[in-house]
């Protein structure tokens, strides 16, 4: 039988802003309770080191960081769960959501930190060789290419810190571009252009992919659409997305304004949605700077948020 829970905060996901809107609101006594989701402490941990997190001088591994602010969210006593919210019913208060386990949870405030997930292009070829050979996770799969060859797709900084990553464990990286430049930034384009191992192949785009039984190599078309458009095969063993992701917004769509992508708007620099108590923090609400530190502030801006919430409505 179904079991009713009732929860003073609760909090959904459990990237930076999730594991931030747990610290604060354990520390404020809102005995949050927390959804961990499908990919416990979210796209951090796919990512290797991450430089750029005030107060690791010389980086940190991202695993090692959410695991970190996991254990600080559980001194202060979140109940962190792992299991998915599936479905929501935000039309009064307090707040139903369901669990991947068919439980309800009475909620009297809800934190989204859902974030995003990996992009794919679409090509029944990434669904047809899934597992054996695609993968949108370099970090996860790397290993299996080690003094192989393989190809990346996508021009930002994801793309570029794959490529990198990749080139110290295969022979050779092709980094497939659909542009004439690179997105990312200054510094990740020097890094990949000093590896002698990578090579870009700009204005290319996939076609498809081939193989026996795993991946042996990809259809490319360079120049799409001009004059001298032309058909390239490059032998791969291993075919890596990188090309942006999708906000995990689904569950929450019919409740909550997004934008054309999915992103769920907020009321301008602040993490509250249209409906009284129910926040939304990190990725999930951000198209534009989606970074860890950007997503743990608008995560404890978000608890504080329903700190005050729940003392205006006496709960
Ligand atoms: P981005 O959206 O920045 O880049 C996506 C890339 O994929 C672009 O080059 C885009 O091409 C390409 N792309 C998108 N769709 C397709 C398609 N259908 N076919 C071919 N190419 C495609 O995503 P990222 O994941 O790279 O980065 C997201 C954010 O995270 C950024 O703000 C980034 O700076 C940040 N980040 C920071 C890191 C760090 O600081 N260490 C590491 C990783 C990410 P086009 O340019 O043509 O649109």
């Amino acid at each position: 039988m179904e079991k009713i829970e009732k929860v003073r905060c609760l909090i959904v996901g459990s990237g930076p802003a999730g594991y931030t809107a747990a610290i604060y609101a354990a520390r404020a006594n809102l005995k949050p309770v927390e959804y961990a989701g499908i990919q416990p402490g979210g796209q951090l941990t796919q990512t290797t080191e991450v430089e750029n997190f005030p107060g690791y001088p010389n980086g940190v591994d991202g695993n090692q960081m959410m695991m970190d602010m996991r254990e600080q969210a559980e001194r202060f006593g979140c109940d962190i769960r792992d299991g998915e919210i599936v479905k929501a019913d935000l039309s009064k208060s307090p707040y139903q959501l369901t669990t991947d386990e068919g439980n309800i949870i009475e909620a009297e405030t809800v934190i989204i930190a859902t974030g995003a997930s990996a992009k794919y292009l679409g090509l029944p070829d990434e669904k047809k060789y899934n597992g054996k050979g695609v993968s949108a996770c370099a970090t996860c799969d790397g290993f299996f290419y080690r003094k192989k060859t393989v190809a990346v797709v996508g021009g930002g900084d994801t793309a570029c810190e794959d490529a990198l990553y990749l080139s110290g464990l295969a022979n050779k990286v092709y980094l497939i571009v659909r542009k004439t430049f690179l997105r990312a930034s200054k510094v990740m384009q020097q890094r990949v252009a000093d590896k002698e191992n990578i090579e870009i192949l700009f204005e290319h785009n996939t076609l498809g992919l081939f193989g026996e039984d795993g991946v042996e190599g990809a259809h490319l078309i360079k120049r799409k659409g001009e004059a001298d458009e032309k058909l390239v095969d490059i032998a791969i063993d291993g075919f890596f997305l990188a090309i942006g992701h999708k906000p995990n917004s689904d569950v929450f769509k019919e409740w909550l304004e997004t934008d054309k992508i999915g992103y769920i708007k907020t009321i301008a620099g602040t993490p509250k949605t249209k409906i009284p108590g129910i926040y939304a923090a990190g990725d999930i609400a951000d198209p534009h700077y989606r970074q860890a530190i950007t997503a743990a502030g608008s995560g404890c801006k978000a608890a504080i948020e329903a700190d005050r919430y729940l003392s205006e409505i006496g709960k």
